[in-house]
């Protein structure tokens, strides 16, 4: 057994209640499926700002009626501190995934960005310290590592930030690192890289490349890509985020107040990417025929991202199961199946 089973093991075992805020939108709600499956209690909040009911309705037709009693959901604001201590009441593991995401929607309204990302976070970090809870995790991202040119990315050499969104990630790496130093609070930060999968939403001008590309192909449109196609990311299918939380949680007190990356260790350009789709699709009965459309580089984004893994696969036992190509074979079908989404 690898840690990750040793761990759901314990768990089903001695089942635990926990908080996963953000629990209607992608990671969210693929964590609440992942621990209810586990027998876990879980306690969930959102205020729908990016997420959707229809994750949750969907989360319990995947699991049992007895599991589905198991979760609790509080519709509620991070930037509201009373709202964040309801929620925390009796709990034992936080997973804190509610924020605003996207590098453009920052750009935009760095504001909004800014009271959710920043002072919800804050909110939340306080409220789960006074609630005496035994961990907490939080989404931490990639977006930290800025203008630093080292590849593959190690979590101690980060650069400037290139985005309001940047600045709001590495502020709560900051104050988790103050609330440890301050109260002896230790929390665990995980620098997500290019997160992808069932349930990420395809619409809206935020949506991230993977999903949006795969509707746009499903439904015949035009597919553009920002540059020239070469710039490149580290894609992280969703089931190794959902392991990575689970580890994180349950992490011995000498693996917290850390950052770790969550990512596999490889590097996809978008031309690749592009072509990988297309042929998943095809499996999947959707043939593309259309070229991609080419336009200008996007402010605040990053040439090329790729993050070691070493330290989550030493501190926490971290494997990245799914690379990306199992990871687009796996979500492809779910979009297929999802195109009235699109
Ligand atoms: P998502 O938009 O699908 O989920 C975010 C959830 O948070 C949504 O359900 C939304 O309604 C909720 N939320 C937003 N503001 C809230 C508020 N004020 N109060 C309560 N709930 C609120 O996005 P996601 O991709 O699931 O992202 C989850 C987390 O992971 C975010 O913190 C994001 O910044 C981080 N992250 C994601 C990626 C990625 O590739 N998806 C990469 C790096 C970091």
């Amino acid at each position: 057994m690898n840690q990750y089973q040793q761990v759901c093991a314990s768990l089903k075992a001695a089942p635990k209640i926990w908080l996963v805020t953000g629990v209607a939108g992608f990671i969210g709600s693929n964590l609440l499926e992942t621990l209810l499956k586990l027998n876990q209690t879980v306690v969930g909040l959102d205020n729908f700002a990016t997420g959707h009911q229809y994750n949750l309705d969907e989360v319990q037709g995947l699991v049992s009626a007895e599991q589905w009693q198991n979760f609790s959901f509080y519709e509620g604001d991070i930037r509201s501190f009373e709202d964040c201590q309801k929620a925390c009441a009796g709990v034992d593991y936080v997973l804190h995934q509610a924020a605003l995401g996207s590098v453009p929607r920052s750009i935009a309204d760095p504001i909004t960005t800014n009271g959710v990302n920043i002072s919800g976070f804050l909110n939340m970090l306080t409220a789960a310290r006074d609630a005496g809870v035994s961990s907490f995790t939080y989404a931490a991202s990639s977006s930290t590592y800025g203008d630093h040119p080292a590849l593959p990315k190690v979590e101690e050499n980060i650069g400037n930030p290139l985005s309001p969104y940047a600045v709001t990630k590495y502020v709560n790496e900051l104050y988790a690192d103050v609330f440890a130093r301050s109260y002896g609070f230790k929390a665990i930060g995980l620098r997500y890289f290019n997160v992808f999968g069932r349930r990420q939403d395809p619409n809206g001008a935020y949506a991230a490349v993977i999903p949006k590309w795969t509707a746009a192909m499903i439904a015949g449109d035009d597919v553009f890509i920002n540059g020239d196609g070469e710039t490149s990311r580290d894609f992280c299918f969703i089931d190794n985020t959902v392991q990575a939380n689970i580890l994180a949680a349950a992490a011995d007190e000498n693996a917290k107040n850390q950052v770790y990356n969550v990512a596999v260790g490889g590097r996809t350009t978008l031309n690749d990417l592009y072509r990988a789709i297309q042929a998943a699709l095809a499996d999947n009965g959707v043939n593309y025929g259309k070229a991609a459309v080419y336009r200008d580089f996007r402010a605040g984004d990053v040439r090329h991202s790729q993050a070691s893994i070493a330290k989550i696969q030493q501190n926490l036992g971290y494997d990245a199961e799914f690379k990306i190509a199992e990871g687009i074979q796996r979500a492809m079908p779910w979009y297929v199946a999802h195109k009235h989404l699109g």
